[in-house]
């Protein structure tokens, strides 16, 4: 049994596109994600090759992009989620920065390196998290201090997907002490250049596939036009790119939901217990029921919020729903997906462990569920004030 893919219900995405992703993901990406998995590698061709085919899906017509709309986007991430979490973060952080190069102020700086990030001829690293600073982004210490026509950039950032493998880096940094975000500027540039050091990947508990870790940065030389966002407009440039992401991580959770559950009716459907399959219990059936509506709701909200983009209407309120709900609901199918299926649930030959694993990283990444409240409950508070 196939969970088929939710209609749309403000319309609007490329079938023939989400078929291509679908296939990209059964075929390049499905029967090697255990072995990353366990191996900790970084896939660095597949994700060359899936942002080739996938990459320039978001970036304008005009700057050589395909255009779609970010319903179709979304949908092909759901298609990568539904094989593997870890795979997925690492190509959709190359699609985040791809964004926010393409929304560049720096039209020289966007052009360099915009068609290259786009096919996946070169990776990016998106560079805001620090050790002391992860959910308030604002308190990031990391500092461009001006030399000669340039800068130089010192600090230490942390949880950075693919830093070893990057070819470009994108750095927030402040440009000087003031408090507040009006000093956080983005810098993006070659990372080949002596100063900049990623360190061994972090050992997750599933998700090692996206080679996460720390990179610091020692009087890192960066050239007077590499400044893509100015001081202030930085921080929001950042802040907007985790509005769409959010919908984008939310995807993910959709596809593995989906994913886990098949899996686990395929399993419920064949295994006889008391006289009949699992499947046939009405205790069970309705288990399955209640996590099959979750998705359902899970997929509402995020197509709404990315329709709501594609409208011009982008809503960080919208964002932060649809991530909340899918975060929590695919944890707990996957929990019940895992429990339905007995002991066998629990061996390392079924991918539900590796999805939840990775399901349970997605409540971090682009903001926790907790902060998604924040954003929610400010709405409320300025609704009433
Ligand atoms: C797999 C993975 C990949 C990542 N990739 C990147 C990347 O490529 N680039 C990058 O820059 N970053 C990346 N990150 C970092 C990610 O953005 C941070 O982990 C995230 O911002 C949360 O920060 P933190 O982990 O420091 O948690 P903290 O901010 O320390 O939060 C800890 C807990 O406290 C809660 N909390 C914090 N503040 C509040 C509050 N005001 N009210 C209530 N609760 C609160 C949080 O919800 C959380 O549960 C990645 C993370 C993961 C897991």
């Amino acid at each position: 049994m196939k969970l088929t893919l939710n209609s749309n219900p403000d319309g609007g995405y490329d079938k023939k596109v989400v078929e291509e992703a679908r296939a990209f993901a059964q075929e390049q990406v499905a029967p090697h994600a255990e072995k990353w998995e366990r191996e900790g590698t970084y896939p660095e061709k597949t994700v060359r090759q899936a942002m080739a085919k996938f990459g320039a899906l978001l970036v304008p017509k005009s700057m050589g992009g395909r255009g779609e709309t970010a319903t179709t986007f979304f949908h092909v991430l759901e298609e990568f989620g539904k094989v593997d979490i870890g795979f997925s973060i690492s190509f959709v952080v190359q699609c985040n920065f791809t964004l926010i190069v393409s929304m560049g102020q720096n039209a020289g700086l966007r052009d360099r390196y915009l068609p290259d990030l786009m096919t996946g001829k070169r990776l990016g690293s998106f560079c805001l998290t620090e050790p002391q600073a992860g959910s308030d982004a604002a308190a990031l210490e990391t500092m461009a201090t001006k030399k000669g026509d340039g800068w130089e950039i010192s600090g230490r950032k942390s949880w950075i997907i693919s830093a070893a493998q990057a070819e470009v880096v994108g750095i927030f940094a402040k440009t000087d002490e003031r408090p507040g975000t009006g000093s956080i500027a983005l810098f993006v540039s070659e990372a080949g250049r002596p100063g900049l050091k990623a360190g061994k990947p972090y050992e997750l508990i599933s998700g090692n596939a996206t080679n996460v870790t720390d990179l610091t940065l020692e009087k890192f030389p960066v050239k007077s036009d590499e400044m893509m966002f100015e001081p202030g407009a930085g921080f929001k440039a950042a802040m907007q790119a985790l509005d769409a992401a959010r919908i984008g991580i939310s995807a993910i959770c959709n596809g593995a939901l989906a994913a886990g559950l098949d899996h686990a009716l395929d399993y419920a459907g064949k295994r006889k217990a008391f006289g009949s399959s699992l499947l046939e219990k009405q205790g069970m059936q309705w288990e399955f029921a209640d996590h099959v509506t979750q998705l359902e709701a899970a997929r509402l909200l995020t197509y709404r919020a990315a329709a709501l983009l594609d409208r011009g209407e982008a809503s960080p309120v919208m964002s932060a729903h649809a991530k909340k709900f899918a975060n929590h609901a695919v944890v707990d199918g996957l929990v019940w997906a895992m429990r339905s299926m007995g002991a066998n649930g629990s061996l390392r030959s079924s991918p539900l462990a590796r999805l939840l694993g990775g399901a349970q990283l997605l409540f971090q990444t682009d903001g926790t569920p907790e902060i998604l409240n924040l954003v929610i409950g400010r709405s409320l508070l300025k609704s009433r004030s």
